[in-house]
């Protein structure tokens, strides 16, 4: 199969093209770049044209024609995934759904939006005509998708209260788009969700959300400081263990994360003090401050609406997840992250298990969710980078104790996921992308269906370097 670039431009030329190499190239980016392994690997990565769409009889066009010529198609929000999710492997066409951005309806406990609209922009609509928010968000809040955020995203900024993503109820139903000769409008519900949900566009394109709304807040934000990190754990654990205290972020750090990162409260932290940063609803505050009593050593160095730092931290939300990484790197570039799943069953003990093995070349960032009902945490550790041997033995040492890793050094679905197929969404693949033109070299069940997590998938499709 060879694409007809040409062909498909021309066929195109009245919609919004862009064929500059130069924004091309930019337009074909990621945060690819937080790791030096996908850095190396995927740099050169570049689309042939962009095209943006307004409207989804556009997207059908867009699709028609591409799978008329063979062009890969490779959707982009506004390109803030951290696994080259969004990177045209085989070149192509880039379809960016930015200017599809209409809050369609507004509802009890629910929103219609299209998929370019920004999470930060459904929460300004949502808030002014209902009182409700998004319940939880990428801490790219500002600059993400709600398109993106679902196909490529798990969780963020509210999954302390109510879990991942892909957890049943978070997403409502999806409109998606097949890659065919005449492609389909099909709507999703329930266990067809997982079809497309988290599948970096690799077989459907999502042209409308239905997501739930929570009623809204001005939450507060609150920095804290503990005498060292087994007790921030423990205090993030049962504070999130605590029904009636209602919070939106739980985000813990190991020293000196804040101390050499956190330039706006380094100030006001002492050498080796743990740190952590919560959100908490307005009326929640006086238990909190009760709950917060009960734990000797643990104080609050910053309220938001209240304290007046020399330096306002800016939004809470905005050091944790992969913030927090964002933040480390650019202070130091040679520091890189891992994704660390810790469950429901200890896991403090095995964050403190592991965190025993490899501080301070591996430094704990801890996010508290939820799982089936019970407090979890997730690690968005920071890695000192040497060398891409000693990060997969790091990634292999956290294993051996039981902490899976969902390997951000990876461009593949599956070995950035669970590191096995997931045959229901190669299934949908199969029907709805028969030509393999989505975003190809991503799914790996596709090319090689009996792979198997052994060692790390180098796709052969993926275009040339330059020499
Ligand atoms: C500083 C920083 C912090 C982050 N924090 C978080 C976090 O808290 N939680 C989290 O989950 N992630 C986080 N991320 C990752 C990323 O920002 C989020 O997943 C974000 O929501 C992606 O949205 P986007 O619009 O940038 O998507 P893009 O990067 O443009 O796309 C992501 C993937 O989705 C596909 N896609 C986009 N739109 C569609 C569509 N309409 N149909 C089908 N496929 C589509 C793309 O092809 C790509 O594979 C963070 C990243 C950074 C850099």
């Amino acid at each position: 199969m060879t694409a007809n670039i040409q062909a498909a431009k021309a066929a195109l030329s009245h919609l919004e093209i862009d064929s500059n190499p130069v924004s091309v190239k930019a337009k074909s980016r990621d945060f690819f770049w937080y790791s030096p392994v996908l850095k190396a690997a995927l740099d050169h990565v570049s689309a042939d044209f962009v095209v943006t769409p307004q409207t989804e009889s556009e997207v059908i066009e867009v699709l028609k024609v591409c799978h008329a010529h063979d062009v890969p198609v490779t959707v982009r929000g506004a390109g803030t995934g951290n696994y080259g999710q969004a990177m045209p492997l085989a070149g192509g066409c880039i379809l960016h759904l930015h200017k599809m951005n209409r809050v369609k309806e507004i509802h009890p406990g629910r929103a219609i939006v299209e998929p370019g609209c920004l999470l930060k922009d459904i929460d300004e609509a949502t808030i002014a005509q209902s009182s409700q928010e998004l319940r939880m968000f990428s801490s790219t809040w500002a600059t993400a998708s709600i398109g993106g955020f679902i196909a490529g995203g798990s969780g963020g900024v509210g999954s302390v209260r109510w879990g991942g993503l892909r957890d049943l109820g978070n997403i409502i139903r999806l409109r998606v788009l097949t890659m065919e000769a005449e492609p389909r409008a099909l709507e999703f519900t329930g266990e067809e969700l997982h079809r497309v949900s988290h599948a970096y566009g690799t077989n459907g394109i999502i042209t409308e959300i239905e997501i739930p709304l929570a009623p809204a807040y001005d939450w507060v934000g609150v920095i804290m400081t503990f005498p060292d990190f087994p007790d921030a754990l423990r205090f993030g654990y049962d504070l999130a263990s605590q029904d009636g205290i209602l919070i939106k972020l739980a985000t813990l750090f190991e020293a000196p994360i804040a101390q050499d990162y956190f330039q706006r409260i380094s100030p006001y932290v002492q050498p080796g003090q743990a740190t952590g940063t919560f959100m908490i609803a307005p009326h929640a505050m006086g238990a909190f401050q009760t709950f917060t009593a009960r734990y000797p050593g643990a104080e609050v160095i910053y309220r938001s609406h209240q304290t007046q730092w020399e330096r306002d931290p800016g939004r809470i939300f905005e050091y944790g997840w992969n913030h927090t990484t964002l933040r480390a790197l650019k202070v130091d570039p040679s520091i890189t992250y891992l994704q660390v799943g810790y469950g429901t069953d200890d896991p403090v003990g095995l964050v403190e298990q592991v965190r025993a093995r490899l501080s301070p070349e591996v430094l704990q960032h801890v996010e508290v969710t939820r799982q089936n009902g019970k407090v979890a945490m997730g690690g968005l550790s920071l890695v000192k980078f040497t060398t891409e041997a000693r990060l997969d033995e790091i990634v292999g040492l956290h294993e051996a104790m039981g902490a899976p890793i969902f390997n951000p050094h990876r461009y593949t679905l599956e070995e950035g996921g669970r590191q096995q197929v997931d045959d229901v969404q190669l299934t949908f693949k199969r029907e709805a992308d028969p030509k393999g033109l989505l975003n190809p070299g991503k799914m790996i069940g596709w090319h090689d269906p009996d792979w198997a997590y052994k060692q790390k998938y180098a796709w052969p499709g993926m275009m040339k370097a330059a020499e």
